[in-house]
């Protein structure tokens, strides 16, 4: 989908998290093209006066590296997550390269940086990413079957690219890992075999937005992916099979 793009100003970028283990988060846009079915960010829309549907708008806040400058210079030291409500990754990133320019700063006020992305155009940033003291870079996956993806992450990168661009970051010295969240319809073997070798650690999450995609799983025959005792089953399938991992469930 290409996304209506409008150019804004912000006053704030750099704010503080409720994640844990990250005090701050940066987001340079508003808004996803990627258009993931459950994305818990469409809250956003009530905020930022959108009527449209979630994945074809995104704002461009032009001022972030000024106001992240101005910002950091006040800020007590912490992990800042690169996004939380948006991918700073998604394909509007490559014309304006936001989230590169962040980067940059971040590294030159030395804070820990954690990036969390579906997208393999961080690869564009691993010189930067490779040189920070403190940083980590999480790819989303959320299942090993392309088509599934394209039912619930319709404009998001495809899974071969995901783990691709993973394994490149993770033979680049890069702290990397893999959230898997959420869980979607798998063979969790397969995904297990495929992510083990180029992931420090992984994260597990179930799919918790069930008003925006029970539908979606009622259209498609994947009713037996609500069920809690078969997501149980999958998950304890995961954990046997990427055993020399750390590996940490949400819920
Ligand atoms: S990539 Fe993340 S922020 Fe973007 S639509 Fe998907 S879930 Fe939402």
């Amino acid at each position: 989908m290409r996304p209506d793009i409008r150019e804004i100003t912000a006053r704030s970028v750099l704010s503080k998290s409720g994640i844990p283990g990250m005090k701050y988060c940066v987001n340079p846009y508003v808004g996803c093209s990627h258009g993931c079915r459950y994305c818990y960010a469409t809250f956003m829309k009530r905020f930022t006066g959108h009527i449209e549907p979630w994945g074809s708008f995104v704002d461009v806040k032009i001022n972030t590296p000024e106001v992240l400058r101005r910002q950091l210079k006040r800020a007590e030291k912490g992990t800042v997550m690169v996004s939380s409500v948006t991918d700073a990754y998604q394909p509007v990133e490559a014309r304006y390269e936001l989230t590169r320019t962040c980067l940059d700063i971040l590294s030159l006020f030395k804070f820990p940086v954690s990036i969390l992305t579906k997208s393999p155009l961080v690869l564009r940033d691993m010189d930067i990413i490779s040189k920070l003291d403190d940083a980590e870079v999480g790819l989303t996956i959320t299942t090993d079957d392309d088509r599934i993806r394209k039912i619930f992450e319709p404009f998001a990168p495809p899974v071969p690219a995901r783990i691709d661009a993973l394994k490149k970051l993770h033979n680049a010295g890069i702290h990397t890992y893999v959230f898997i969240g959420p869980l979607l319809p798998m063979n969790p073997e397969s995904l297990a075999q495929q992510i083990r070798p180029h992931a420090d650690s992984i994260l597990i999450d179930r799919m918790n937005y069930l008003s925006k995609t029970e539908w979606l799983y009622k259209k498609n025959g994947l009713v037996k992916w609500l069920d809690t005792d078969f997501i149980d089953d999958i998950i304890a399938r995961l954990g046997k099979n990427l055993s020399t991992k750390d590996i940490s469930v949400i819920c």
